[in-house]
């Protein structure tokens, strides 16, 4: 049989070539002459292009007769993701509780310890089991819960997004600058909350893409303002309950940096905004560069000038660390959210790292 390359195919092929975990779970490779298939990072040797296939799922190989690889084992759920679904699980018990359950109970059900479960709990939903059953209690989670299946969806999304791929999928999507999106845009719709957190108020907005502000103030009027000047032709609307879970994620990126913010994020800027941006997300919590060092990073050296407008129009504060720059001598330099922000945001993930 001759295979047809396509460009999903050529695209499948690279990844498997680059051995990408990311790509597993999207789809299987199989060989032709040996009967079996794999996943695309499986560490056996390649077989020559000729002889690979490639399938939507292991059920699909499976039915075109191929046996799983023993080495990569296809046909077993991923750990990270029979992680996920544990926490999707317990997600599900606890909506089906009438009572509170304690954290031991909970854990216990879903056969993983009490402290290893919280805390992967937090990182997958963004809120403590507490939380969310507070959450739940007082209906908001509820909404969320309709139709089962979408929270589950919506949390793996959110446990499973990375942000390189993110950027690959914003640029191609957006394809332009961000004012041209604007004038583009005019049916964009906007829904955001504002909440409190450490550093005074938090305003987190977000598009169908993802996340596409978060900005910190202390006056709910004034963050609003600012919202609608970053969208001036968008529909802005009051988030619904369920996004609550989204904001406690953005929050908890405050009080722990080393949390890295997985949300799907929508990025507007131009091509060297958005260079800028993905190489701040680059630096660790509890770490800070120079503007100079940042331009000399991203090959442009007499670039420190364009770097710090581009650091200024960050509009997704903690999620993209622009408050990680400094200036060459140490000084903190200016912050959209004001020094006193920036300094404090440094001073606790400095102590944090310290931990
Ligand atoms: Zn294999």
């Amino acid at each position: 049989m001759k295979t047809i390359a396509t460009p999903q195919s050529e695209r499948r092929w690279q990844a498997v070539l680059a051995r990408d975990t990311k790509a597993d779970g999207r789809f299987v490779f199989a060989v032709n002459t040996t009967g079996i298939y794999c996943r695309p990072s499986c560490r056996v040797r390649h077989a020559r292009r000729e002889n690979v296939q490639f399938f939507d799922s292991p059920d699909a190989a499976e039915a075109a007769g191929f046996r799983p690889c023993k080495r990569c084992q296809p046909d077993r759920i991923h750990p990270d993701q029979q992680r996920v679904q544990r926490i999707v699980e317990a997600c599900r018990i606890l909506a089906a509780s009438e009572m509170p359950l304690t954290l031991n109970a909970i854990a216990s059900q879903v056969a993983m310890s009490p402290w290893h479960f919280h805390r992967l709990f937090k990182s997958v939903t963004g809120l403590t089991p507490k939380a969310w059953q507070q959450a739940l209690r007082a209906g908001r989670v509820r909404s969320a819960l309709h139709g089962g299946e979408t929270v589950t969806r919506a949390m793996l999304d959110a446990g499973f997004q990375t942000g390189s791929s993110f950027y690959h999928q914003a640029d191609t999507a957006l394809g332009m600058t961000a004012q041209q999106y604007r004038r583009g845009a005019p049916d964009l719709t906007v829904d955001y909350t504002v909440a409190p957190c450490v550093l005074g108020l938090c305003l987190v907005a977000r598009s169908a893409r993802g996340i596409c502000a978060v900005l910190l103030g202390e006056d709910e009027n004034r963050l609003r303002d600012e919202l609608a000047q970053l969208f001036p032709h968008a529909t802005r609307l009051d988030a619904d309950a369920a996004f609550n879970q989204q904001v406690a994620q953005v929050i908890g990126c405050i009080d722990h940096p080393q949390l890295a913010c997985e949300l799907p994020l929508d990025i507007r800027g131009t091509a060297f905004q958005q260079r800028v941006w993905q190489a701040l997300r680059a630096i660790p919590p509890g770490e800070t560069l120079s503007y100079q060092a940042l331009a000399q990073r991203l090959g442009q050296p007499g670039a420190s000038r364009a770097v710090a407008s581009a650091c200024a129009a960050n509009r997704l504060a903690l999620v993209i660390p622009c408050h990680r720059v400094v200036r060459s001598s140490g000084a903190l330099a200016g912050y959209r959210w004001g020094t006193e922000r920036k300094a404090m945001l440094l001073a606790r993930e400095s102590k944090s790292k310290e931990e």
